[in-house]
């Protein structure tokens, strides 16, 4: 029997030799046919190969959305090479330590972020720095740089389990890892449709989560390519652009986080612009809460739910509209293909209905194992193949899934993830602290925001905005304390463990 290259290149060339004048990808009122696409992203491949890049090789992004973005990691793709999209909201010294810990061969950036880049260019291992726009003082314009390369007539075969791309998710231990995700868990994570959403070539989904979220790369834009669709991008989340292109582009879907779906709705037309295109939202990275799905239910648009993470592709479990208000708060059933169990404290021995434990899946979505680092990948991935999420749940009696803490420390603000470990490494540096904890505190807004208990060194004195200021050439915005509360010293456990449920109980 033959394989199937279930590859991303080569399944979007497939469309692209199927419905080559079908619209692909619509952006700041223009739009391109799968040809157009197909066409820009061979061109980019054949210039890379010329430009050294082979099978293996990293190639990153780094930028707000843009068409760029895709064709970059679609003619990475074609080559065998691995895409890297990176997160624009760090700063210098944060994309110093992840573009080396890739090994860069190629970043591509665009006009806004280049300056970041330029802070540390010197430190970092790339072979080669591309403007998405315009060129500038050391940085190629990447349609200089593409010329008249002809398209490539032959890229390289992928296997399912090749990795696809590597996105970075930060880690206990304080510093980001890369998942590294294959060609096979973009495949099945989008065979029935991203979060159950089943998906069709009349959808055209609207994308407004940055694409180096996994939930802005996979949940909806890829599904719906993958069906033949239509993707409506925008560079950047904008609530009011969003209900004028559900109009304008009679938008079927869109993936977005329950801060997103907040703003939306905050518009002052929300209520009587016409939504009637919309099929269904998918919504993922923490319950919605019901206020939202009844404004939304309201105006009839359905909201799927899901619970993943950048590891599992995301597509670990789902809830259906029908369930939202009679399950409420549960993140679903698990996925076609997922296999998801609850364990006990010893993280193997598998716990009855109604019981709390670590939510564990195996299937074809979970990552192939974090970028050299073997070690953590043991640590994630057990022998049986069963990836161990961190989060703690547990299966109601009709099967349902509800998530009701984490394992790992980790807080989720706005659809960020913020690992306290590496926000406090930070923060030990400052001079007048002592010692320093962090957790979040549940925000209206953001579902999540920071605060940062500190013990002081004899003499000294802190405020937040101080310490905001001075933290804020090492720390992305998101990740700054927005709360600070001073106290002589931090409560630990004998063996030296700060106790933060104490802190939590004390200050929130
Ligand atoms: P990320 O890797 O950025 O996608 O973040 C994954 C984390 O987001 C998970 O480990 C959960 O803690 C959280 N999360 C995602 N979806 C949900 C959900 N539906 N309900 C509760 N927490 C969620």
């Amino acid at each position: 029997m033959v394989k199937a290259d279930i590859g991303l290149a080569n399944w979007f060339m497939r469309r692209v030799a199927q419905t080559p004048q079908r619209p692909a990808l619509s952006f700041d009122g223009t739009t391109r046919s799968y040809a157009e696409m197909g066409d820009a992203i061979s061109r980019l491949a054949s210039a890379l190969r010329a430009g050294g890049v082979c099978r293996g090789d990293r190639v990153a992004y780094l930028g707000l959305n843009n068409p760029v973005y895709f064709e970059v990691m679609f003619a990475a793709a074609r080559l065998g090479a691995i895409f890297v999209p990176l997160n624009f909201r760090l700063t210098g010294a944060e994309l110093d330590y992840i573009i080396n810990d890739a090994g860069v061969h190629t970043l591509v950036v665009d006009a806004m972020h280049r300056p970041v880049i330029d802070s540390v260019r010197e430190r970092l291992c790339c072979r080669r720095f591309l403007s998405a726009d315009a060129a500038a003082d050391g940085w190629m314009a990447l349609a200089d740089f593409v010329g008249d390369a002809p398209p490539l007539a032959q890229g390289e075969a992928t296997d399912e389990d090749d990795v696809a791309v590597i996105m970075y998710t930060s880690g206990t231990t304080g510093r980001p890892k890369g998942a590294m995700l294959t060609h096979g868990n973009f495949w099945w994570a989008n065979i029935n449709g991203a979060l159950g959403a089943d998906v069709s070539e009349n959808d055209i989904t609207l994308v407004m989560a940055p694409l180096f979220h996994i939930g802005g790369l996979n949940v909806t834009p890829l599904s719906c390519w993958q069906k033949g669709g239509h993707v409506v991008l925008h560079r950047a989340f904008d609530p009011a652009r969003f209900i004028a292109d559900v109009k304008s582009y009679r938008v079927t879907t869109s993936f977005a986080v329950p801060a997103m779906l907040l703003f939306i709705a905050q518009q002052p037309d929300f209520a009587e612009a016409d939504l009637s295109s919309i099929r269904v939202i998918m919504c993922g990275g923490a319950p919605v809460p019901e206020p939202l799905l009844r404004l939304y239910a309201a105006r009839g648009i359905p909201l799927n739910q899901g619970y993943g993470l950048t590891e599992t592709a995301p597509s670990g479990s789902y809830l259906g509209p029908e369930f939202a208000l009679a399950k409420l708060g549960s993140a679903g059933k698990p996925m076609f293909f997922v296999d998801l169990k609850i364990v006990g404290d010893d993280g193997r021995t598998p716990l009855g209905p109604n019981e709390r434990g670590e939510v564990l899946m195996r299937g074809p979505n979970i990552m192939r194992g974090y970028w050299n680092k073997p070690e953590a990948t043991a640590a994630a991935i057990d022998a049986e193949g069963w990836f161990h999420s961190g989060d703690i749940g547990y299966l109601d009696d009709d099967g349902f899934l509800y998530i009701c803490d984490r394992l790992k420390d980790m807080i989720i603000s706005g659809g960020e993830n913020i690992y306290p470990a590496e926000v406090e490494a930070v923060l030990y540096d400052h001079p007048a602290i002592a010692e320093v904890a962090i957790f979040g505190e549940p925000s209206e807004k953001w579902g999540e925001s920071v605060t940062a208990v500190a013990a002081l060194k004899p003499g000294a004195s802190l405020d937040l905005e101080t310490l905001r200021a001075w933290a804020t050439e090492r720390l992305a915005r998101y990740k700054l304390p927005t709360r600070l509360e001073i106290v002589t010293a931090l409560p630990r456990n004998p063996a030296g463990k700060v106790l933060k449920f104490e802190l939590r109980d004390r200050f929130r």
